[in-house]
């Protein structure tokens, strides 16, 4: 995977091996107004304040709102940035990619592709191999076992 699958998958994503869809009133009950914010609402954290931010700990990540696994913990590196970042998925069709021109940008967002969580975004200019950098969110995802 790299930024020009990234660029393919924007305009045409892999099918998810399943959906999970819930309306706002039910994913209020089942995150803290902040996850709702960011998970829901496309909300950004204050960098350096996620949890994951300097985590290290060896897991899997997965989706704070349906569980599904995205990262792991093999491929987070140190970005500098102040959110976790990651250089790949666990599987491509984990992820949704969506061109997004918001704030006078052209970013590509990164959602769950099982239930439209907002994740982050991509950018091209992570370590190699992939050269990617998945610049997430640490209230999207949760660290598993
Ligand atoms: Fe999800």
């Amino acid at each position: 995977m790299n930024w020009n699958d990234v660029l393919k998958y924007a305009k045409n994503n892999p099918a998810p091996d399943r959906r999970v869809e819930r309306s706002d009133e039910e994913w209020k009950k089942l995150l803290t107004p902040e996850e709702f914010h960011i998970t829901r609402k496309k909300g950004t954290e204050r960098p350096f304040t996620g949890e994951y931010c300097e985590a290290h700990e060896p897991g899997l990540y997965a989706c704070r709102c349906c569980g599904t696994p995205l990262f792991d913990s093999g491929q987070k590196f140190e970005s500098g940035t102040g959110w976790p970042s990651f250089t790949e998925s666990v599987k491509d069709n984990v992820i949704k990619y969506e061109k997004d021109t918001s704030f006078g940008m052209t970013r590509v967002e990164v959602m769950c592709n099982v239930c439209d969580c907002h994740l982050g975004h991509v950018f091209p200019d992570g370590p190699p191999p992939s050269g990617l950098r998945f610049c997430i969110n640490s209230a999207s995802i949760k660290l598993i076992g």
